[in-house]
């Protein structure tokens, strides 16, 4: 675990899995990322958030 890279949180873009999740030991078996993925208006908004993440990035 502590070699692991810092794995990316796939709903908080530009940030680091801080395992805020209860149970999640990461973004692959967190809950919240699959109830974002399984939401159409949900992953909608994930799409613009990481937009804009990538728009700030650019700058
Ligand atoms: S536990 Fe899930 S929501 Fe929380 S930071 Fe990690 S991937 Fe993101």
């Amino acid at each position: 675990m502590a070699h692991r890279p810092d794995p990316k949180c796939p709903v908080r873009p530009g940030d680091t899995c801080s395992l805020c999740y209860p149970g999640a030991s990461g973004p692959e078996d967190c809950g919240l990322v699959w109830l974002v993925r399984e939401d159409p208006e949900l992953s909608a908004e994930l799409a613009r958030l990481r937009a804009e993440a990538a728009a700030d990035r650019s700058h």
